[in-house]
């Protein structure tokens, strides 16, 4: 491993960090404390620092020569409404709010990026340290960008880093084009008759206009959707009635739909609105459709990614890359920054677990579970990343 010599000896004061935002957790667009020690830090070595966009956003700039290039880094801040069941001594203070995505660790790794760049200046341009809030179901980056972001720091390019759990520490994923999904929520509104149960034929009955629908909403992945195209359409929830006796008045359904492109989304609203208006009419009473697109799929810049892996290989070695790693069906909202400005998002490999046996105490080490946390051992390793791919970035010719 070829890491950056300040990134690997301040670890320990970059741990504390991470330990300190991981025993005070905050929830979306409340991470006041958490933006205050980002502050603060960045202050420290020498940065100013701009705080508020998105309310506690932070973002710190580094310029050196006169190139005109610019990047930007950006980690999220915000913890999960879930009651931590970890017992290690950093272990969050707030009931019912944690750490359990590892943001915690994503702060920390672009803090160690940005106090190593400053000791080295070794970029001819622009860097700028994005600090979100509100990743996880609030759009954070979103607003960000609404209230600016990219017009008060113009970036070339824009990249994003989460870690993986279960992929060995001292590995990089990243692929080109889909790395993530699109999510999207959607809620059916059946409207029948309702009738005495032993008189059918006087009323509309609601659950079976719904068991159809759930039937038919079926045949849009596996007839409508290009085979070689992903999408996931799961119902998840059907609600109606209230007695064995009684046909109900209405029925109410609810899921949610995952899809690598906006095209193929497009496709499945629309598919979806025609095949539950249609079924419902067929069967002699009507339907209503409400779909909330929540984060578009996060897409990589397939230039952007191979300059990535390139980055990754020159910190880890070409045999701890992935450069087409699999996409997930998870979501991410850097996926709004990734529509503004050309870039990737990757995965950082956050061990299979060992790290636990180290003070982290027993247990599953997966992202949103109630015994995660974040392997203090890849601080280096993130930041020698970030480090490296903004030096390389602004090492090229404008
Ligand atoms: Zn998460
Ligand atoms: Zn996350």
């Amino acid at each position: 491993m070829n890491l950056i010599e300040p990134a690997l000896q301040w670890q320990p004061e970059f741990q504390a960090i991470r330990r300190d935002l991981h025993a005070h957790p905050e929830l979306k667009f409340k991470e006041v404390r958490t933006a205050e020690v980002v502050a603060r830090n960045l202050q420290q070595w020498g940065y100013t620092v701009d705080c508020g966009l998105a309310g506690t956003g932070v973002v710190a700039s580094l310029t050196v020569g006169t190139s005109k290039r610019s990047i930007g880094l950006r980690a999220d801040m915000d913890a999960l409404p879930l009651q931590e069941i970890n017992h290690f001594e950093h272990r969050s203070v707030h009931d019912g709010r944690m750490h359990a995505c590892g943001h915690d660790g994503h702060t920390a790794m672009l803090l160690a990026a940005a106090r190593v760049m400053m000791h080295r200046k070794q970029i001819n341009g622009t860097v700028h340290f994005i600090f979100q809030p509100a990743e996880e179901g609030g759009g954070g980056a979103r607003r960000m960008i609404e209230e600016g972001l990219f017009k008060r720091f113009p970036c070339d390019a824009v990249f994003g880093l989460h870690n993986w759990p279960g992929t060995a520490a001292g590995t990089f994923g990243v692929t080109p084009g889909p790395m993530m999904a699109s999510s999207n929520e959607f809620e059916i509104h059946v409207h029948g008759k309702g009738a005495h149960a032993a008189l059918p034929h006087l009323g509309v009955d609601p659950v079976m206009i719904a068991v159809a629908i759930a039937q038919n909403l079926q045949t849009i992945v596996s007839r409508n959707c290009k085979p070689i195209d992903a999408a996931v359409l799961s119902i998840t929830k059907i609600h109606a009635g209230s007695a064995t006796n009684i046909i109900a008045q209405e029925a109410r359904m609810a899921g949610t739909v995952r899809t690598f492109s906006i095209n193929v989304l497009d496709m499945v609203e629309a598919r979806m609105r025609e095949i539950i208006e249609h079924t419902a009419i067929a069967l002699g009473g009507s339907a209503t459709l409400s779909f909330e697109r929540n984060y578009p799929p996060t897409v990589n810049n397939p230039e952007m990614a191979s300059f990535c892996a390139d980055v990754m290989e020159e910190v880890v070695g070409a045999e701890n890359v992935d450069r087409r790693i699999e996409p997930t069906m998870g979501a991410e909202d850097f996926s709004y920054m990734l529509l503004e400005k050309p870039g990737s998002y990757a995965f950082i490999g956050n061990g299979a677990g060992g790290h636990r046996e180290m003070g982290h105490g027993a247990g599953p080490c997966t992202l949103h579970n109630a015994s995660y946390d974040f392997n203090d051992e890849i601080i280096p390793i993130g930041a020698t990343y970030w480090v490296r791919l903004a030096e390389r970035f602004l090492s090229e010719p404008a």
